[in-house]
């Protein structure tokens, strides 16, 4: 399985428009964030979970020319404002396997509702094929065998995804016990660290953590990530040895 990050950053990216706030000025690359999003391929295939604003952009850039499904966390418009921009991939393949909690998919059809309409469909529309995610289901998307862990994004219920020994979770402020036992053994774990100072619904940097404290994953990646933390260098330095800053671009091989 391999990993890419195609955006490692808060919702307004980094630089954030008009800002002259040191780390937006930064001309280290892996200060410039895209919105989170992460490409999968296993098999062959390709996953991607999340897509927002900035899709398009990331599917040019990882040359990325065949989609077997996309995953959705939540409804947030920096995870889902890009999903006009599966239209080249439904125009080659056909409907767009999306995954999805039920809340997700209706929000998704007030947006859209031209990509979900069955009748009198707009000449060029993309369309998808919908699957619930349903928490504690686990289900396979070809050879992909997917585990949903529930997550709190303050009061929006979020879905993160276990793959093997790779889970990804971004957009967490709490997470059940029961949710965390899911969570053991990993080689790597992806978690959301937004900043040093507190947020209502994203751990910063010392929930994040505890967090990994408490998980023990071999290996650590922080995503979901503010202008607001810092520059990547100066924060990667200070992190323990086995917890990193992930940045748009990374690989990992698993
Ligand atoms: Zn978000």
């Amino acid at each position: 399985m391999k990993i890419t990050f195609l955006g490692t950053g808060t919702s307004q990216g980094i630089p954030i428009i008009g800002s002259t706030h040191p780390v937006c000025m930064s001309t280290d690359p892996r200060d410039k964030r895209l919105r989170v999003s992460i490409l999968i391929e296993f098999e062959g295939a390709n996953y991607v979970i999340d897509c927002g604003p900035d899709f398009r952009q990331q599917m040019l850039t990882y040359k990325v020319n065949h989609l077997e499904a996309l995953l959705f966390t939540h409804e947030h418009a920096d995870h889902t404002a890009g999903l006009d921009d599966i239209r080249p991939f439904f125009f080659r393949q056909g409907d767009i396997p999306v995954y999805a909690h039920k809340r997700v998919v209706a929000e998704l059809k007030k947006r859209f509702d031209y990509i979900f309409k069955t009748e009198n469909r707009y000449p060029g529309a993309p369309a998808v094929a919908i699957h619930e995610v349903i928490n504690n289901n686990l289900f396979t998307i070809n050879k992909l065998e997917v585990e949903p862990i529930n997550v709190m994004h303050g009061k929006l219920q979020v879905f993160g995804y276990r793959f093997a020994n790779f889970a990804y979770l971004t957009d967490v402020k709490t997470i059940s016990e029961a949710e965390k036992a899911k969570l053991n053994n990993l080689d790597v774990l992806v978690v959301n660290a937004l900043r040093e100072e507190p947020h209502y619904s994203h751990f910063n940097l010392q929930e994040a953590l505890a967090f990994v404290e408490e998980i023990k994953p071999k290996q650590t990646y922080f995503t979901h990530i503010s202008h607001l933390l810092g520059f990547h260098a100066e924060v990667e330095a200070r992190l323990p040895e086995n917890i990193h800053l992930a940045y748009d671009g990374l690989q990992l091989e698993l």
